[in-house]
């Protein structure tokens, strides 16, 4: 075939295919210029999964009479005037490609009354072309009706999922818009029923009740980033990790009110949840990222659904931090306790309710260590075999093992971070596939969400696969594949029966120094206090110990001076 021009409605159905992939885009699209005029209404009324009717009324500024005809010209808009407008951009729509591109594939009607007219005017579109047109009578605003949607375009009807799937994917869109526009009336009518209706209060919590109902309304935290920094403004609410869900459809991001996907957004969430919520649950989030319009860009894909941040990592941090902290400012409750003297007084506590974990209890401190447990003050003098640090006490030599040593350092703070819920941990950019086998599938299986606790988070992944989505810090950077084997082993054959304790020593153990490995003085010096402050510096967590200490009359018995 020879180069030649396409004809243009074949440009108009290749290029409708980008922005209208099903019936929930038509809805998203309509929706999206009813906010854009200003609207406080929007009705949004669909029949047999939006596939036979979609009618969006809002109560807009409407279009001038003059303009209607050019609404349905392919980029035309008048939202962008000129290249700089489109690097500020503040409205959801700009590309002037929704309504040529729905009519591509529809039947089309509309009336529209503008601001300042007496009367409305009437369109009506078969084929993208405008087949009558007139005048008609409208309080302020725009209708649009799509009908027969596909009806020309049989592959993409051929695509379509159920009704009842198109009908979830449609009040989706609305849900979204409903949120993050809480000051306008949303309704949607599907088949006749009524399937949401927001009041358009303008407070937030109205619309969540509306779209999760009244029990996630209730446990919702507000967010506030104004002390934090001034750019970006992160404003929303997040679910307390009491309402959380098993997927990640509960999670709702908006950037300068655009709803928005963006998996990095859901990575900063679900971060910010960490050690709250068990494997596998996911929070609920309604979040609005302000920022000027500079700062990101809008214009990626022609569904305007993805957005491109000038820093991600600015933003990530910002909103990871954000929730964070509403989250443990919010789980910090006032308690009274009494105290020995039998006096009340107020005292802030943890709320210990809050992570499902056995044997935790805040108020239980560790026992001292007796003299004869503790260690003295060290001096290091140097590192024999790369495996021993050479230390100087108040009486004589001392012989540590730096893998032993190090060992029970990690072993006593991993058990201490883990009672205090405070395990540091390491997100992965992307999750990493972890095969196993069928023995150490069953394992893993009935502990992966016990391994939370100590900063795992997994879950099922299919067939003998998990997926890892973050680490304890510890061993982020070492072996920690072989280290979980190692752990599934050990579990399969039963030789551990505390396995709490079990998975605290392999993750000492494979988070320690080496033997072998060189120390600069300072990791030694650092090594060594760490040890002093130990409960039981005296063995590793295996039993073995960590030290030999030559007291200075065993050495001048060895030298034959007494
Ligand atoms: P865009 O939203 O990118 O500008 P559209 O094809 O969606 O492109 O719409 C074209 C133009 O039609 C808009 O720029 C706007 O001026 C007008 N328009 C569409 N829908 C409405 C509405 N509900 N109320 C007022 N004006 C509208
Ligand atoms: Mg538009």
């Amino acid at each position: 075939m020879p180069i030649r021009a396409l004809d243009p409605k074949v440009v108009a159905r290749i290029a409708a295919g980008e922005v209208v992939e099903r019936p929930a885009s038509v809805v998203k699209e309509l929706v999206e210029n009813s906010l854009d005029a200003g609207s406080s209404q929007i009705s949004v009324e669909v029949k047999s999964g939006g596939v036979s009717l979609i009618r969006v009324t809002d109560n807009g500024s409407g279009i001038p009479s003059g303009e209607v005809g050019l609404a349905f010209d392919r980029y035309a808009t008048s939202k962008v005037a000129n290249l700089e407008d489109l690097e500020s951009i503040r409205s959801l729509g700009f590309r002037g490609e929704a309504l040529p591109s729905i009519a591509a594939v529809a039947e089309v009607d509309m009336v529209s009354c503008a601001t300042g007219e007496k009367a409305g005017v009437y369109l009506s579109l078969q084929d993208g072309v405008i087949s009558s047109q007139g005048s008609r009578g409208r309080s302020q605003g725009t209708t649009v009706t799509v009908n027969n949607l596909f009806r020309k375009v049989p592959a993409r009807l051929k695509f379509l999922k159920s009704v009842a799937t198109e009908n979830s994917h449609i009040v989706n869109v609305v849900s979204q818009y409903a949120l993050a526009f809480p000051e306008v009336k949303f309704s949607l009518l599907i088949d006749g029923r009524v399937a949401l209706r927001t009041p358009g209060s303008g407070r937030l919590i109205d619309s969540i009740a509306e779209v999760y109902g009244a029990e996630v309304a209730a446990n919702m935290i507000e967010l506030n980033n104004e002390a934090v920094a001034p750019s970006p403004r992160i404003s929303g609410m997040v679910g307390s990790p009491k309402v959380s869900r098993s997927g990640r459809g509960y999670l709702s991001f908006f950037v300068n009110r655009r709803w928005v996907n963006s998996r990095m957004l859901a990575r900063a969430v679900e971060e910010a949840y960490h050690g709250l919520l068990m494997v596998g649950r996911h929070p609920v989030a309604v979040i609005n990222i302000s920022l000027p319009s500079q700062e990101v860009d809008v214009n990626i894909h022609p569904a305007k659904s993805e957005v491109k941040f000038r820093s991600d990592s600015a933003i990530f941090g910002a909103v990871q931090r954000t929730v964070r902290r509403a989250l443990t400012e919010q789980v910090t409750v006032p308690r009274i306790m009494a105290a020995d003297t039998g006096a009340v007084f107020p005292t802030v506590l943890k709320e210990t309710t809050l992570l499902p974990y056995a044997g935790a209890s805040t108020a239980q401190t560790p026992p001292a260590p007796t003299p004869a447990m503790s260690l003295p003050v060290l001096r290091v003098l140097g590192q024999l075999d790369n495996s021993y640090i050479i230390a100087e006490g108040p009486d004589g030599l001392y012989l540590i093992d730096q893998h032993a040593a190090h060992e029970r350092i990690l072993f006593e703070k991993i058990r201490r971070q883990r009672s205090q819920r405070d395990i540091e941990i390491q997100g992965l950019l992307e999750p990493m596939p972890f095969e196993v086998s069928p023995r150490q599938e069953a394992i893993l299986k009935s502990r992966y969400r016990d391994l939370a606790e100590f900063g795992f988070a997994i879950e099922p992944f299919g067939d003998r696969t998990f997926l890892i989505r973050a680490l304890p810090a510890l061993i982020h950077d070492r072996d920690w594949a072989g280290m979980l084997r190692e752990l599934l082993d050990s579990l399969s054959s039963g030789d551990k029966s505390d396995w709490a304790e079990g998975v605290t020593i392999t993750m000492a153990c494979h988070g320690a120094v080496r033997a072998g490995q060189s120390l600069a003085d300072a990791e030694m010096r650092e090594l060594l206090r760490q040890l002093e402050q130990c409960d039981t510096p005296h063995t590793c967590p295996h039993g073995r110990p960590t030290m030999i200490h030559l007291s200075s009359s065993q050495l001048k018995r060895e030298f034959g001076r007494t």
